[in-house]
């Protein structure tokens, strides 16, 4: 797989929906709220937010949220994702470790509250020499499609 280009209009709506799900965020410990929006293969969007918890390493982030709902409803390869903060934070890296699973080509956009763009670069920048399937003499799971291959 190569990086997506997408047309201005659907990066205008994937940060838009990443600005939505964000209102949903479960944020009371750091009320740094998150909210991502991945652009399936299929074309179809799964949304995600941050949500916090008393014992806090088991919280999770917005970007595995909404890989988690993907992963559920069946589609498993992704063109894009957009992560929307108050102040353009990145994703952590474990994020980068789990969406690099998928697809390390996927183009990661990065937006404020504003819904201003403020990066576009694919995953494999952010997470270069990144430990995936191949490590493990697998190949990747997903296909064109964005659902499994042989379903
Ligand atoms: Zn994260």
């Amino acid at each position: 797989m190569s990086t997506p280009s997408l047309s201005s209009e659907t990066i205008r709506q994937l940060i838009e929906k990443a600005k939505t799900v964000r209102q949903r965020a479960y944020a009371p410990y750091s009320h740094y709220y998150v909210g991502a929006a991945l652009l399936g293969e299929n074309g179809d969007v799964y949304t995600g937010c941050n949500v916090e918890n008393a014992a806090y390493p088991v919280g999770i982030c917005a970007e595995r949220s909404a890989v988690v709902k993907a992963i559920s409803e069946g589609c498993i390869s992704f063109q894009a994702v957009a992560v929307v903060t108050e102040n353009g934070g990145t994703p952590c890296g474990e994020c980068r470790q789990v969406l690099n699973e998928f697809n390390p080509d996927m183009l990661v956009l990065i937006a404020d509250t504003d819904g201003t763009l403020l990066m576009q670069k694919p995953l494999r920048e952010l997470l270069p020499e990144g430990f995936g399937p191949a490590n493990l003499n697998k190949e990747r799971v997903g296909n064109r499609k964005g659902t499994r291959d042989g379903s």
